[in-house]
């Protein structure tokens, strides 16, 4: 029979632990009856401070293994800890804080294992409608900002609740990138994928980990590691400006030649060395996360480390 990988990241989650052997119980039993499909499944301990590991082994049945990670390396690198070890046909990717509804899961094996011509179903968050215009702005931005004049586009909102086949996981592993931006790496590798709508549920047991700081440090990392647009801009801002400042100074030159003016001192040069010196501080700042970017990749350290893996027999060695 076929196999259906499910892929879980969690950070601190042994609230939910027991809902979760629950609700993968029922997955597994459905999935067979339904689809001719058997479940393993893989869960990756971020970090966790609690006793996640122990809840989850008292809740888990059937094929299961955790991998332990030797510290908080962050959820996308969590998730491809768990890609590595995913050894099945199909793989799903889901939360451990439940908010990731069991009838979408269904829905996802369903509309892949239906449409042989796919590689990939993912899910579009169709709640964030009813967020403030501002944080809208700053999303919309960050879309146009990723894929302007790029060969693939990131798709709005959808996030790393997917399903796909193995052909996926394989290229996915492929890209070694340190500063992993997830969003951006599933449009990148192509294939042919599919997006539905869905709704996430209220989350069980702990708080939601991304601050609002967080998510502006991933997406400057989403677009440092796949855009060079910014840096392009600069460049154009700095060409018009600096056209500006000469037509400036020929105005000028040519005022005091030709009828005498006197050239106001102060105010104009607070203005050009305000506005030049936040230009060059900006874009310094600008080219250090690039240069950020290539030194984390030159330096080639491993993604993570496995502290320890375990399975329903026990331990084993990393
Ligand atoms: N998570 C993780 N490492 C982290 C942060 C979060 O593995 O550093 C897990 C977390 O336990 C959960 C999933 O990633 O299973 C999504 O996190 P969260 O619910 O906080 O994010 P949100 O639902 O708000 O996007
Ligand atoms: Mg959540």
């Amino acid at each position: 029979m076929p196999v259906l990988s499910v892929v879980i990241p969690f950070l601190n989650e042994s609230g939910s632990a027991e809902r979760m052997g629950a609700f993968l119980r029922r997955l597994e039993s459905e999935i067979s009856e339904r689809f001719q499909l058997t479940l393993e499944t893989v869960l990756v301990d971020d970090g966790s401070r609690d006793d996640s590991i122990l809840a989850y082994r008292q809740h888990l049945t059937g094929a299961w293994k955790i991998v332990e990670l030797s510290r908080n390396f962050g959820k996308e690198i969590a998730l491809f800890a768990g890609l590595e070890q995913a050894g099945g046909d199909y793989v799903m990717m889901i939360d451990a804080d439940l908010q990731h509804p069991y009838d979408v899961c269904i829905q996802l094996i369903e509309e892949l294992i239906a449409a042989p011509d796919l590689d990939v179903v993912y899910t579009v968050r169709d709640d964030r409608k009813q967020e403030s215009l501002k944080k809208d702005l700053g999303s919309r931005a960050f879309y146009w900002l990723i894929n302007f004049q790029q060969r693939y586009s990131v798709p709005e909102n959808a996030g790393d609740f997917r399903i796909m086949r193995r052909r996926v996981r394989d290229a996915l592993i492929s890209v070694r990138d340190k500063r992993r931006f997830n969003k951006g790496l599933y449009a990148w590798t192509g294939f042919r994928q599919k997006g539905i709508p869905y709704t996430p549920d209220e989350r069980i047991g702990s708080v939601s980990k991304w601050s609002r700081l967080a998510l502006i440090g991933l997406s400057v990392e989403g677009i440092t590691s796949f855009s060079v647009i910014p840096l392009r801009i600069f460049s154009v801002v700095g060409v018009l400006t600096g056209l500006c400042g000469l037509l400036y100074g020929v105005k000028i030159t040519l005022e005091v030649l030709f009828h005498g003016i006197d050239v106001p001192g102060y105010p104009s040069l607070m203005v050009a060395v305000t506005v030049f010196g936040g230009f060059n501080l900006a874009l310094l700042g600008l080219i250090g996360e690039y240069l950020w970017v290539g030194v984390s990749e030159a330096k080639d350290r491993p993604l993570y480390i496995v502290r320890n893996i375990h399975v329903p027999e026990g331990d084993r060695a990393p």
